[in-house]
């Protein structure tokens, strides 16, 4: 491995990038090593390093694929069943409860009529 090029700041040549300039552009560095660093330099401390990464050896941020998605939404939805009543909170249960409030609290269920719905969570 050579020296990397080091660039002025604001003197990039074109086809390089930062981490974050690729992320804003949906790219990311894809494995790639730093390809180049920017300095600036700054009064009684060290230069400002930025590392730069090669445009064309970045790989597209993985696309949102629709198993995957359907995945996040079972993983999501397990997230929000209780664990006691098997229901969908439709929140996520809070893991300093591990139930839903219903069964975590039944004494401050609503009420809603004599004993509706008592006795599913208990
Ligand atoms: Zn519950």
């Amino acid at each position: 491995m050579g020296a990397l090029p080091v660039y002025r700041w604001r003197l990039a040549p074109d086809g390089y990038a930062t981490r974050r300039q690729l992320r804003a552009a949906g790219l990311r560095p894809g494995g790639q090593d730093v390809a180049a660093t920017l300095e600036r330099p700054r009064r009684r401390r060290g230069p400002l390093v930025a590392y730069l990464y090669r445009v064309d050896l970045a790989k597209p941020v993985r696309p949102m694929t629709p198993g995957r998605r359907a995945a996040l939404a079972a993983a999501n939805a397990a997230r929000r069943t209780c664990p006691q009543c098997r229901r969908d909170a439709g929140y996520v249960i809070p893991p300093s409860l591990g139930t839903c409030t219903t069964c975590a609290f039944p004494d401050n269920a609503v009420p809603a009529g004599p004993s509706a719905a008592h006795g599913i969570c208990a």
